[in-house]
Formats: C-alpha cells, structure tokens, sequence
C-alpha cells in the first residue's frame, strides 16, 4: 500500500493509508463538543451568510442564520435554511466509480482511482503534450482549495489550460474593474445599501438573487429612489419606485446616454474627475453622440423617462449603481460594466458612504476564485504573462519560476472548442456541471464525449456532467470541510467541518493532496499539510496587493472577529467591520487614476427574425434554486417552494394570439434545439419575450454561444426562439409530456 500522507507528522494523520474506510470517517476529528454551535459562511452565494449549525450528541442536526454576522443579522433565505438537508441526501457519491467495459460505473478503491487518473492522463499528456489535459473548477470551492488545485494542475502537473464556472458569471466584472481601476476590486461594502439616496439595480433581480441583500435595502432609512433597469418586470422591479423595462441588450446605449444628459447638464463632478480620472474629454467626445433621442430609439423607452433617470442620478447625494447577471451575461458585458463605473466616476460616487459601481457576484467563492484559482490571474490577482508577477509568486511557493506558465491559458469555451479539434482530450472537472449550464448545451455535451478521459469530481455521482464521466471522484461538501470564502464585498469567512462526510468521500483538499502524491510532484506542496497551511501561503500571496489580507493572524482570528475584508494588512486595526475602497480617489493604476473606458456598441448576435420572432431571456427562477439544482434539488421544502417541471414566461398578449393557456405544454425552438416545457403566463415578461429559468437543464438546449469578446463570458441573456402550443395528438404521443403532467 502507498502511504498517501508519508510527509504528515501530526497525531491527526499518522498510519493513513488508502485502504478504503480511511478516508472521509476519521481524516478529520470533530473538534465540536457534542451540543455545540457552530458559526460558518454559507455554501451558496456570494452574499456570504453566516449560518449557525446546531450539533446534538455530535451530529450537525439543523442550520439558523448567525444572529450578530454583520453581513445577514439574523437572516437567511430559504436555501441557508436548508443547507444540510442536501448534505444528508441517501444519493451522495460515497465510493470512487469507474466506467467498465460495459459503459456501466463501478466501485472502486481510491488507490486504484487514483492509479488510473495518473495513469490515463499522464498517458495522454505524453501523446499529445501536457496542454492535452485540462481542468474547470468551481466558485464553490474554499479559497484553500482552489489555491491548492491551481498550484497543482499548472505548476504540478504541467497543465496550461484550466478554467471555473465563475467564467459563467462574473468574468465581464473581473475584466471591467481591471481596466478601470487597475485591480478586480469591487468598492463597496453591504452597508452601502443602506446609505444611498439613489440605488440604481441593473440587469439584477436581487429579490430572488441576493434576497439577503434585498432585505438590506429594506434597513435603509433615507426612504431611497430604487431604481430597476431590466427587460423584464421582475420582482425586484415590482417593488421597486422606478422601473426601466429596456428593450433587452439596449442598456450600453442607456449609459452612455444618461452620462452625455448628465455632461450637458451640467450635473458631474469635475473636482473629481479631474483629480482621480483619466482621458475625460475623450469619453465625452464619444457619449455626445448618445442623445436623448438615440437613447430613446435603442431602449424603447420615452425621453422623458430617461431625463427622469438622469434627473434622479443628478439629484441624488449617495448614488450607488448595482449589476449582476444581467448586465455580465452579454455579448458587450465588459463596455456595460464600464459605462456603469463611469456614471459612478463622473458623478463622483464612489469612495463614498452609499456610493459605488458595484458588481455582485454569484457564487459563495466567487471572489475566491478570482484571486486564488490560478486560472484567469496568477494567484493573487496578477498576471500570467508578467514575469515579475511569476517570479513573486515563486519565491512564496518555494519553486522554480519556470514552473509557472507565462500564459492564463484557454477561457472555458475555448477549452471546450479545444475538445472538439482534439488538442484536448483529458478533462478534470471540479463541481460544476457543464453538460447542464454551458451555453448551447448540444456542442457543450459534444466536446464532453468526445474527451478520452473525463474525471468528476462532485458530491453526487447523478449530475449531468458526472453520467458521462470514466471517473468519478467523491467529494466531501460545504460543512464538510474546513477553508475560507470571500463574499461579494471582499469578506473573508470561515468555512468550518461540522459533520462527516459520507463513505469514503474526501475533502476536495485531501483528494488534491492525494492527487499530488501519486502524480509524483507531492514534494511542491510539502509545507500544505492543512487548509490553513495553504491560507497562510495564500496570505503571503496577497502581500503588497490591494487584496492584501496579511493582517489577518489565523482562522481563529477570523472566527473571532466575524469575517474580515479585504484589504487588511499587517498592522490594521481589527476594529473597523466594514471596508470601502478609493475612500482617498487613488485606484490601482500606477497613476492612481481611474480610467474612463468606452467601446462602439455591438448588435445583438442573434436578433428575432419572422422564423424566430421572440427572444429567449434566461436567468434565476427563484431563490430557492441554485443553479443546476445539484443540491437544491435534494431539499423536499426547498423543491416543494418551486414548480418541478421546467416552464416558459410568456406575455399574456403573446400567448392569446398563439391560443395558449395557462399552464399548456407548449413547445419553444431556437435554430440549436427543441424543448417542450409548461406555459406560465405572465406580465413580467414583455410581449416578444420569453423567459425561461436556467435551473432547468432544458434552457441550454436553445441558449446561443454567443460571447464577450474581452471576458470570454457567455451572454446567456438574448437569444432568438419561436413557441407554439403543443398539439394534443403531440403530447398524447409524447411520454415526456406525459410525465410532465400535461
Ligand atoms: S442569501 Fe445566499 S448566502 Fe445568504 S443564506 Fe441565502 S444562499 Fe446563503
């Protein structure tokens, strides 16, 4: 037997070995009294709530929201409710399953798991070059993890490609506040949610997305302007005091108008723009174009509703701008985002109690991943190609320089493209689920089959993804493990192990670790004993970054004070809980200035035509799903909140012409796939437009892969489909609708 964890010298891991039964029962001790409370950040999205798990005889037996966590105070949506119940599910993936013969998954051990990871991908790696293996990852992993994965793949086991699904949502922000201000560095901090006058929420749904945040805005004593700039009437948009329902893919043209009224009103805030700005006259020439008119023939929306916009951002002391999904999913996201940081620059807002651009990201590690995971940014947020960045990034790793590659290697979609020319042809695949969420699930599940080895490693071993794997790896969960997140607004958590995890199922770490060592290069990471070994190794990577989080002692520090933002270096005072960023105008750039960026708009890739007159918007259907409903889907009161079967918004006005009912099966095609789902009419969505939510595995049969250019982000927002109702012959004849119900 090969004893994994020889350099381990601690009481908690000598005699391990990988004899089945050691692995996931014992690695780790509970370390919690029998009736303890335990405090840990949530394992969904990147708000990043506390939530408290309740131990009784040392089983983790229900979850409540932290009551003193200055991110949710005593709060929680229904998913922070649930959060164990998908932990407990009977399905988990508990052994490591290997595909036979006979195309069916067998039980293995972990030795002979790992023997043939190794083997499989060393092999191809030896035919067709290390860059023939590759690797998507997650945001759901702890920073720990992440680092640990990225170090490994591209500095272990030679890899040049590797990717995370956080491409898949904040990819547009990441690129927009690099060009802006000089770092991927959202300025806010939550309370000022609660400090503006003016909050204006573009393309986001916060109700349902970020209903913890929602709930925020409701503490905010200024009675503010809720501004809501989407296509469709939303929840968020209901409640809201102004809405703008922009004709869909509009709102570059919307910004750059609002900034020319605001120009010629006179209504910016020149003291700052010339002291903390660069290249203003230029962005004025560019956005004089934008007239009112013009702003009005793109969006569709009247003059005097954008002079009111304008009017409301004019008059406002504390204006805050929010995006989310629905401005970072287009095929011009990073021009978007950076006409919404100009607005907030040219106006003054920012660095300012209830100011900001601010992007809210998606996933519990989302802002982990940006900085740590080794795949767009060399760990800490620099850069690939920067040999005084790979250098820095050497000397705290203790390795080689020439280890680390001079390239970010391939975005997710071009790794996908690679499988189909064959350059590829070894996938590792970390929690996530690509044959579900990928744009254009077709061509997405086409590169999938045509790898030569695909290895997932997940909690279930029944997602989308892991029934087309040769491996599959059984992963420990959040509460299952022990790490840190960072949250929409740069706060580090905790992440703590409350319970075992299931057979032999491991933490993501001790698989790395494991990985490591029967790859042959464990002897890199022999200082990584621990999560938080590699937390302070992630520590010393952040020093001198504006990320840097080198004041931060230890986990228990981080315990003690309730999470910490970055930046917190060696020497801060813990006392102050919330952080602003720019509160002095001095950004990232070596000038210190921010800069004002613009782009010509581009037309949407595929606009409705007669055969297809109808766009296709998707987006969060409720807050009580998570994405591919891996885990949400494995919670009874979770699922029952939610329809079980997929569903289409379509405007009332649309469905009487088409003679649909409510709740008919109907049929929606776009030029990639058909799909048959239940019609839900509604108002939300505007006549000419469908909504369908991407929980549903069906939506990406018709998505468009269609991307921005600079973030490589697919635009999952707009594209063009047709809907008919379904014959009833059809559905008589069709046992899929049959099992619809319908
Ligand atoms: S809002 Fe997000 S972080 Fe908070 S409980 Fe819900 S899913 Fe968890």
């Amino acid at each position: 037997m090969k004893n994994l964890f020889r350099q381990r010298s601690g009481p908690l891991t000598r005699d391990l070995t990988l004899r089945p039964g050691n692995f996931g029962l014992g690695l780790v001790p509970d370390r919690h009294k029998p009736d303890d409370t335990v405090n840990l950040v949530c394992g969904y999205c990147s708000t990043g709530c506390s939530l408290t798990v309740h131990c009784r005889d040392g089983r983790a037996v229900n979850a409540t929201p932290t009551v003193d966590y200055p991110v949710n105070r005593g709060l929680a949506c229904a998913k922070g409710w649930q959060a164990l119940a998908p932990l407990e599910a009977p399905d988990r993936a508990t052994v490591p399953l290997v595909r036979d013969g006979r195309g069916r998954l067998s039980e293995v051990d972990w030795d002979t798991a790992l023997t043939l990871f190794v083997n499989r991908f060393k092999d191809i790696q030896r035919r067709h070059g290390a860059g023939s293996v590759a690797f998507l990852s997650t945001g759901q992993l702890v920073t720990e993890e992440m680092a640990y994965l990225g170090a490994l793949a591209k500095f272990g086991m030679g890899m040049v490609h590797g990717d995370g699904n956080t491409r898949q949502c904040m990819a547009t922000a990441v690129v927009a506040y690099k060009q802006a201000f000089g770092f991927d560095a959202p300025p806010y901090t939550y309370r000022d949610l609660e400090e503006s006058d003016v909050i204006v929420l573009i393309g986001s749904n916060l109700c349902i997305a970020h209903p913890i945040l929602w709930q925020r805005i409701g503490r905010n004593s200024h009675q503010p302007e809720i501004v809501v700039v989407d296509p469709r009437r939303t929840e968020t948009a209901m409640a809201a005091t102004q809405h703008y329902a922009v004709a869909p893919k509009s709102d570059l043209v919307l910004f750059y108008g609002l900034a020319s009224r605001l120009i010629a009103m006179g209504c910016i805030d020149r003291d700052f723009i010339e002291a903390h700005t660069e290249s203003f006259d230029e962005f004025a020439r560019h956005v004089e174009r934008y007239t009112l008119d013009a702003a009005s023939k793109a969006t569709g929306l009247a003059v005097d509703q954008i002079q009111r916009l304008a009017d409301t951002i004019a008059g406002g002391e504390r204006v805050s701008l929010w995006w989310t999904m629905g401005v970072n999913q287009s095929h011009e996201g990073v021009a978007l985002a950076q006409a919404i940081i100009n607005l907030a620059l040219i106006t003054g807002n920012i660095g300012r109690p209830g100011t900001g651009a601010n992007s809210i990201t998606g996933q519990c590690n989302a802002m982990g991943s940006r900085l740590f995971s080794n795949t767009s940014s060399l760990m800490g947020g620099r850069d690939f190609a920067r040999q005084d960045h790979r250098r820095q990034v050497a000397e705290v790793l203790g390795l080689d320089t020439a280890r680390i590659p001079d390239t970010a290697g391939l975005a997710y979609d071009q790794i996908l493209h690679a499988i189909r020319d064959r350059a590829i042809r070894g996938l590792w695949v970390i929690a996530t689920n690509t044959a579900h969420s990928w744009i254009d699930q077709r061509n997405a599940r086409d590169a999938l089959d045509r790898l030569e080895f695909l290895v997932v490693q997940d909690l279930y071993p029944d997602t989308d993804t892991a029934r087309l794997a040769d491996l599959v790896l059984p992963a420990a969960g959040w509460a299952e493990k022990d790490g840190t997140f960072i949250n929409s607004e740069r706060r580090i958590g905790r992440v703590r192990k409350v319970r075992r995890a299931p057979g032999q199922a491991l933490a993501d770490f001790h698989i790395f670790r494991a990985v490591a060592d029967y790859w042959g290069c464990g002897d890199l990471f022999r200082t990584w004993q621990t999560p938080e070994d590699v937390f302070q190794t992630v520590k010393e990577l952040s020093r001198g970054m504006p990320c840097d989080m080198t004041g931060i002692r230890d986990y228990r520090m981080l315990d003690q004070l309730g999470g910490v933002q970055w930046p917190f270096p060696a020497g801060t005072s813990p006392g102050q809980d919330q952080r602003r960023l720019f509160e002095d105008g001095a950004f990232f750039h070596p000038h210190g200035r921010a800069r004002l960026l613009v782009a010509e708009p581009i037309a949407m890739p595929e606009p409705t035509s007669e055969s297809f007159p109808f766009l296709l918007i998707t987006g969060r259907g409720s807050s009580s799903q998570w994405h591919t409903q891996t885990r949400t889907g494995r919670s009874g009161p979770l699922r029952a909140l939610v329809p079980h079967h997929p569903y289409a918004e379509i405007s009332p006005d649309d469905a009487r012409e088409l003679g649909i009912g409510p709740g008919q099966p109907v049929v929606v095609w776009s030029r990639r796939g058909q799909i048959q789902v239940y019609a839900f009419l509604s108002h939300i969505v505007r006549p000419g437009q469908i909504f369908i939510p991407m929980h549903y595995a069906v939506a990406n049969q018709l998505t468009h892969p269609s991307f921005d250019p600079r973030s490589r982000q697919p635009a999952y927002k707009a594209c063009a489909v047709n809907v008919r109702r379904l014959g009833r012959d059809e559905a008589a004849r069709d046992p899929k609708v049959s099992s619809l119900g319908g």
